[in-house]
This record gives structure tokens, C-alpha cells and sequence, in this order.
């Protein structure tokens, strides 16, 4: 791809990752965490269109749910795979300029349905913060195949 080919690749997947950046933001509001109080929302782009998921948590904390997680279960169900991009909306007490990467847990959770490609963008209340992709978060992805 030429540079001027790939910038504008580029200036269309910012467009949908600041698209994505005001779902997650609206389904972070949706997010059950009265335990941390760490609101989290996620919002990919699927073959039929925009889905998301928050975090669900529960008294007994391993029942707890990430909102990637819920992302990529609702995603399966409505059987709306492929996703190439998704965007996660996170507040964070200490760095409120930054924004929370997905846990391990999420990243292979991710793994298991999208492509090393897929493209992470993180963001806060104000804005996309950092663009990623699962394989610059998840260099070494326990795969299929191994067992
Ligand atoms: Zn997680």
C-alpha cells in the first residue's frame, strides 16, 4: 500500500475507532460494578454493525465479567464474527489522561476469535488514548494446536 493509500486507511479507522470511543462510552453507563466502581465499556465493529459489552461484576469476584469478555460472548451468540476492531473506555483514578488496557484474561479471550491484526484502541471519558493491536498486547497467545 502507498503512504498516501495508507494514510487514508488510517484517517478512516480513527473515524470508527471514534465512532466505537461514543458507543463504549454510552455502554459503560450500562456497566455493573458496585464492588470497584471501575465502569468499563467496549464497543466493536461486527459484521452486523456495532456491539459492545460492560463488566458485570459479583459478589464472589471470580463471577465477575470483563467487559471485552462480555463483548466477545455476545459477539459469538448473535454470530456477528468477524471483528477487526474494537474500542474499550475505562476511567482511571490514578492516570486520569490514560486509559486501562484489556487484563490477560480478555486479551485471550480476544485470541481465540479475532487476528493478531485485530486493532485495540483504549480510551478515557475524553477521548481514544492508544492504539494497539492484540499482538502487540498478547505477543505470545497460547494457541490452538498446543494440547
Ligand atoms: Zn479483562
Amino acid at each position: 500500500m502507498d503512504s498516501k493509500r495508507k494514510l487514508k486507511s488510517l484517517h478512516i479507522e480513527k473515524q470508527l475507532a471514534l465512532k466505537l470511543w461514543k458507543s463504549a462510552l454510552k455502554f459503560r453507563k450500562r456497566a455493573y460494578a458496585p464492588y470497584s466502581k471501575f465502569l468499563v465499556g467496549a464497543a466493536a465493529m461486527s459484521s452486523k454493525g456495532i456491539i459492545g459489552g460492560c463488566n458485570v461484576e459479583n459478589v464472589n469476584f471470580c463471577g465477575s465479567i470483563c467487559a471485552e469478555q462480555n463483548l466477545m460472548t455476545r459477539t459469538v451468540f448473535e454470530k456477528a464474527l468477524p471483528i477487526k476492531i474494537i474500542c474499550v473506555v475505562t476511567k482511571m483514578k490514578n492516570d486520569p489522561k490514560g486509559a486501562a488496557n484489556p487484563c490477560g484474561f480478555c486479551l485471550q479471550v480476544l485470541s481465540e476469535f479475532c487476528s493478531p491484526e485485530l486493532v485495540i484502541w483504549t480510551g478515557n471519558l475524553k477521548g481514544l488514548v492508544k492504539r494497539q493491536t492484540l499482538k502487540d498486547l498478547l505477543p505470545g497467545t497460547f494457541k490452538r494446536g498446543a494440547f
